[in-house]
């Protein structure tokens, strides 16, 4: 029998090899589906304080930007 897991969000228990897990501080968050990790971790990234998420979330957007700009270059090369 593979060893379950149990949805943070919904409580909803589901087999290894399903779902999201990912650890964080310290902690193991599993989710059993995308919505429920969307869920929390929007909960989670709205009671950071938002002087605390706007630098990371600044590079992670222009990492993002950045990433979209390259695959656009890309794709003008080919036409
Ligand atoms: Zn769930």
């Amino acid at each position: 029998m593979s060893q379950s897991h149990v949805c943070v969000t919904c409580g909803r228990p589901f087999p290894e090899g399903q779902g999201i897990i990912m650890s964080l501080a310290g902690r193991t968050l599993e989710f059993h589906s995308k919505a429920c990790a969307y869920s929390f971790l929007r909960e989670l990234v709205f009671s950071v304080p938002e002087d605390c998420v706007s630098s990371p979330l600044r590079e992670i957007y222009e990492k993002h930007q950045e990433a979209l700009e390259e695959m656009k270059k890309r794709a003008e090369k080919r036409i």
